[in-house]
């Protein structure tokens, strides 16, 4: 058996890597392997905004997505030149808008900065708004074969029972070991292909839970196996903190039209746009919400508000917050001074602008 390289885990016996494990699952994966769009190309642009839409969405939703925005978007130019409106439009639903604001940006600095032509070395790609090692490593062995392991979460997965490395995947001393790790297996000839077998290997054969080891290819060779530790692998070491946030929207009526505002500053949703809003602290009943000073702001000098419904309580997860929102649809005669600094949109005309899923919920119950 050939040895292929050489690697080290602080706390775990030497690990001495050789071609088995890239042969036995690049071999599974000719036989198991999805049919893709963004498989079997070498187009960086198409791979990249592949890689970015995969990042935080599963397959089956991400490949309308995907379709639909290379349809828009072909290619970098077509992507830097679009407003960023159109471009949230577009990723409507898919949350985490800031992979959306990233491409947009970063298109614009392939055209500025190179010519519109997607750069080639891993280091100007790890350059670009929005791409972290993984994608760079994704997109530079994907289209240009550069040997560059990906390490994303179904690799950290598969590295961990095949060496039983307990080492948590989300500490300093862990990124630093499975990196090193996926690159010690890398067969550098190979590179794009064996990283994307490694992703699908762990996507489709080793998942996290009740992986079916009876019949895997890498049994013989999977020290978690051995030692039946599966189900403790990988290892972390921090529970994300969850926040809870009270979002009490306004669906406000005014002669045919009602308000919409773009959301600004650094936190959720940023670009999008959203009915008027007063965040509270708890959750609170509509009586102490319309004697709260933000409502007298808001509403102060629009004249008599007219509350028509209140929608139930939606809860929207999200990676670090639980987000519980209501819809109050209120009528107002004439639009005082803060609703007249918003967006005034005819009611039938929401759907042209770009808003969270949650909104989008709220706006499919009233059809
Ligand atoms: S034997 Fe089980 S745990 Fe080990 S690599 Fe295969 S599927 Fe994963």
């Amino acid at each position: 058996m050939p040895v292929f390289n050489r690697g080290e885990c602080p706390g775990h016996s030497q690990y001495i890597m050789d071609t088995i494990y890239s042969e036995k699952i690049i071999a599974w994966y000719m036989g198991h392997k999805r049919d893709l769009p963004w498989r079997g190309i070498d187009d960086p642009y198409r791979i990249w905004v592949s890689e970015i839409i995969l990042q935080q969405t599963r397959v089956n939703q991400g490949l309308e997505y995907y379709l639909r925005f290379v349809g828009r978007f072909p290619d970098v130019r077509s992507l830097a030149e679009a407003d960023e409106d159109e471009v949230l439009k577009y990723w409507q639903g898919l949350g985490y808008y800031s992979r959306a604001r990233n491409l947009h940006r970063a298109a614009q600095t392939i055209v500025a900065d190179f010519g519109g032509v997607f750069p080639h070395e891993y280091k100007d790609i790890l350059s670009l708004s929005g791409v972290g090692e993984y994608t760079a490593a994704a997109i530079a062995s994907f289209a240009y074969g550069l040997p560059y392991a990906t390490v994303d979460g179904n690799v950290y997965r598969v590295l961990a029972r095949l060496f039983s490395v307990t080492v948590p995947i989300d500490s300093p001393a862990g990124k630093r070991e499975f990196a090193r790790l996926a690159q010690s297996l890398l067969p550098s000839a190979r590179a794009g292909l064996h990283n994307q077998a490694m992703m699908e290997f762990g996507a489709l054969q080793c998942v996290p839970s009740s992986p079916d080891c009876i019949r895997c290819p890498l049994q013989p060779q999977c020290k978690a196996f051995e030692q039946g530790v599966v189900a403790q692998l990988p290892v972390k070491s921090q529970r994300a903190k969850v926040q809870d946030r009270y979002f009490n929207y306004f669906y406000v009526i005014c002669d045919g039209c009602t308000f919409l505002q773009k959301r600004t500053g650094d936190d959720v949703w940023k670009g999008l746009y959203e009915f008027p809003l007063i965040e509270t602290e708890r959750q609170i009943s509509l009586d102490e919400l319309m004697t709260d000073r933000q409502f007298g702001r808001m509403f102060g000098d629009a004249g008599e508000v007219e509350v028509q419904a209140i929608s139930p309580l939606m809860k929207h997860v999200l990676s670090h917050r639980r987000i519980f929102a209501r819809f109050v649809t209120v009528h107002v005669r004439q639009a005082g001074t803060f609703l007249a600094s918003l967006l005034r949109v005819p009611l039938g005309e929401v759907d042209r602008y770009a808003v969270s899923r949650l909104t989008d919920m709220f706006l499919e119950s009233l059809e």
